[in-house]
């Protein structure tokens, strides 16, 4: 059955999703607030899409996301947004969501929109095997154990850079600011300096280049930040 995580603190709202979702076919697992909805999906490891409201009494969406994103890059995010800005589409979007609908929704656009994403994940059967994989060659990623190998051979990592790498692997040829970076990997509320990313960025470069006085796989962009090439 196809598991949706249903994350909106209203209950009416909550329910409104809830029923229209289980009448199209779908399983919901229910939150009532952010923390809840990481636990429900630590519990239940395939739920393959979350629907995230955004204004949450601990926690807001945006932060979910986040961290849904730091740990997990399979799991669809659609944001539920209350009002109409632009600059809640495009935070939303910033951290990681793959789409979002403005309330008051319809039940036939929610469906919609759920139904297209699912189809954007494929069902999930057959990849099993490579979930758990990011692979590109000579690099492998292993987001079960955590680990990183090259050419077959384990790189070891601390899991701060285990995590950049995870970041640069999911995300090749794009060119990520170091403030995203930051927070995607040290989270929004690390308040210490963006330097830091460049130490790790250095101290990977040792690691995982032929030559990093030279990178080829992560390569600086200037003035902005870095960009995984492979
Ligand atoms: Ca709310």
């Amino acid at each position: 059955m196809k598991k949706v995580l249903v994350l909106e603190d209203e209950a009416n709202i909550r329910s409104f999703v809830v029923i229209n979702l289980k009448r199209a076919g779908y399983d919901t697992i229910e939150a009532e607030t952010g923390e809840q909805a990481l636990e429900q999906l630590q519990r239940h490891p395939d739920i393959r899409v979350a629907l995230l409201d955004i204004m949450l009494p601990g926690i807001d969406g945006f932060e979910v996301c986040r961290r849904i994103r730091a740990g997990n890059l399979k799991v669809g995010i659609i944001m539920l947004t209350a009002r109409t800005q632009e600059m809640d589409k495009v935070t939303g979007l910033m951290t990681g969501a793959d789409d979002y609908v403005t309330k008051p929704f319809s039940p036939a656009e929610l469906t919609a929109r759920v139904d297209a994403l699912y189809r954007r994940l494929g069902d999930g059967e057959e990849e099993t095997v490579s979930q758990d994989e990011i692979s590109r060659p000579p690099f492998l990623l292993n987001t079960r154990n955590r680990t990183l190998k090259k050419n077959g051979q384990l790189v070891k990592l601390t899991q701060v850079e285990y995590n950049i790498m995870k970041l640069f692997m999911g995300n090749p040829d794009k060119a990520m600011s170091r403030e995203e970076i930051l927070e995607s990997v040290w989270g929004r509320d690390y308040f210490g300096e963006v330097k830091i990313v460049d130490v790790n960025v250095r101290r990977l470069r040792v690691k995982i280049e032929d030559n990093p006085q030279a990178p080829r796989f992560i390569t600086t962009v200037w003035g902005y930040g870095y960009k995984w090439s492979i």
